[in-house]
């Protein structure tokens, strides 16, 4: 695995488990989901339907509820609901896009129940794009062989958290905010019964108690693996695996990152944003700086990267910013050029927007683009009920590891949340309604920290790290230098 991530995960605790009095639970519940993304809330809302009491239901969130990668997702979400599509086109897409290393049960569950979920939202009042007829707008993304991305406009993220959000509010669903899980709690049977949490604005620490913890703690972008900016939101600083690892649940595909091929390379302010695939969706092209295209525009992510990459830094054929920033253009003007005038400033308002501020009109002028670290392939191991290797914990989302293999392609990741988070939540309750734990403690942590000593490993990082750190020496330097 990168060394960022095998650095976190050789760390030492934030807190030593003798300083910590675990005599005193201050939250006793069912069920403890780590982390409020679309994951958490999905998980929450089927737990409640499956009957476990919103006030038994605790949801922990580093920062606001709904703060999250979630609320930041663009282009949309895959699902095979059309008349010339199936679940299973969508399955090959989906193993094939992981270049076959996913684990093909997760890959089932996630095309099967797509469509189910997908309704689901629009329950709750999640407003896709339709045709007038009523019929739902369905896109083209990289590597599919059919047309099943689903979307409201280009901010599909923040419409479907904000039905989620919605829902978990009216069901009075327990909510603590700018709160972190730092640690998980395991009994003398080494299940797990809970996690330490610290409050980061009062900066208490907490014990909460559950039958069944979920961690839906997303992924992480925030590391800046090799240098590369992030499209990912602040709290995505990989605690969840952190966490999960310690106590000795079983990890996979950490070894792969995903850089979205185009993430923004020019202006500075916004370098690293991203540029939702919908753009090559829609019509784009990439071109170097010659004006040829070297690549197709919707290859597999990696296939895609790698592409930009190499015509940069091998062929020399991209553009160079005045900071020293490389790119290749994106030709979005095609957009309007082959589906109509006004077609951007309908499908992409949020891109147009993106560009508008720094004087940029994307509808006349090409933009300039470079992969950016956006995606955590590998995770926490999980089974078809979300369960991971140890009893007790639980996992969904972009924390676990096995549905893309070592590549995800468009769509796909909030199609997991979403399926994912409704297994985990009825399994969980499941869990919760016959489970006895035991005393909680940090048992685990002492275990860890001797096979650290053991291993000769000598370091005084502290992990989970909460949040990336900015200032003084480690300010990152805008043009990469790997190179
Ligand atoms: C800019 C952008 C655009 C994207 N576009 C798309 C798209 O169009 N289609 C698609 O399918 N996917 C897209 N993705 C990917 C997708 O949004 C995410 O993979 C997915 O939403 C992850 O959901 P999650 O609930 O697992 O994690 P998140 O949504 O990241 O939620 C995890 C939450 O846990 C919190 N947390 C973390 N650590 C702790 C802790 N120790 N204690 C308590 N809370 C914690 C975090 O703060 C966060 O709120 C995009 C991602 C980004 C960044």
């Amino acid at each position: 695995m990168p060394r960022e991530v095998a650095d976190l995960l050789e760390a030492r605790p934030l807190v030593k488990p003798k300083d910590v009095d675990l005599s005193k639970v201050d939250f006793d519940v069912d069920i403890l989901i780590i982390g409020g993304g679309g994951a958490g809330m999905t998980a929450a809302l089927w737990a409640n339907y499956a009957g476990v009491n919103a006030g038994n239901i605790l949801i922990v969130q580093k920062l606001r509820l709904g703060d999250s990668n979630s609320i930041m997702s663009q282009g949309g979400v895959q699902a095979a609901d059309k008349s010339n599509d199936s679940p299973v086109l969508h399955y090959l897409d989906v193993m094939g896009g992981g270049h076959f290393t996913n684990n093909p049960k997760l890959a089932r569950k996630l095309v099967m129940d797509g469509p189910m979920l997908i309704k689901w939202h629009e329950d709750l009042g999640v407003i896709y794009d339709k045709e007038s007829d009523g019929t739902m707008v369905t896109i083209h993304g990289g590597g599919t062989c059919r047309k099943r991305m689903h979307s409201a406009r280009d901010y599909t993220g923040l419409e479907i958290v904000r039905g989620l959000k919605d829902e978990v509010l009216n069901k009075n669903i327990s909510i603590l905010e700018f709160t972190s899980a730092v640690e998980l709690l395991t009994d003398t049977n080494k299940r797990v019964v809970g996690a330490l949490l610290y409050n980061m604005e009062t900066q208490e620490y907490y014990v909460a108690t559950a039958k069944s913890t979920v961690v839906t703690t997303g992924g992480f972008g925030r590391l800046h693996i090799q240098g590369f900016p992030t499209t990912n939101h602040y709290g995505a600083t990989a605690d969840g695996i952190v966490l999960a690892y310690r106590s000795g649940a079983k990890l996979r595909d950490l070894d792969s990152v995903q850089y979205h091929p185009t993430g923004a390379a020019y202006p500075e302010q916004i370098v690293g944003l991203l540029v939702t695939e919908k753009v090559r969706g829609l019509g784009a092209q990439p071109v170097n700086k010659n004006g040829d295209q070297f690549v197709y525009p919707r290859e597999p992510r990696d296939v895609e990267a790698s592409a930009i990459i190499r015509e940069c830094y091998e062929r020399n054929k991209g553009m160079e910013t005045p900071t020293g920033m490389k790119g290749v253009w994106l030709d979005s003007p095609m957009i309007d050029i082959l589906q109509g005038k006004g077609t951007i400033a309908k499908k992409l308002p949020a891109m147009l927007r993106q560009y508008k501020r720094f004087d940029i009109d994307m509808t006349k002028d090409p933009i300039l683009v470079f992969p950016t670290l956006h995606f955590q392939n590998g995770g926490i191991i999980i089974g078809e009920n979300a369960e991971t290797t140890i009893r007790g914990l639980f996992a969904a989302g972009e924390v676990t590891g096995g549905t893309h293999g070592k590549n995800r392609l468009m769509g796909n990741s909030i199609l997991e949340y979403s399926v994912f988070g409704r297994i985990v939540g009825i399994n969980a309750a499941k869990h919760a309604k016959k489970a006895k734990i035991g005393k909680p403690t940090l048992g685990h942590v002492t275990r860890y920290e001797k096979m650290l000593k053991e291993a000769g490993i000598k370091t005084d990082r502290k992990a989970p790290i909460l949040l990336p750190e900015y200032r003084g020496e480690k300010v990152l330097s805008r043009a990469l230098d790997i190179f």
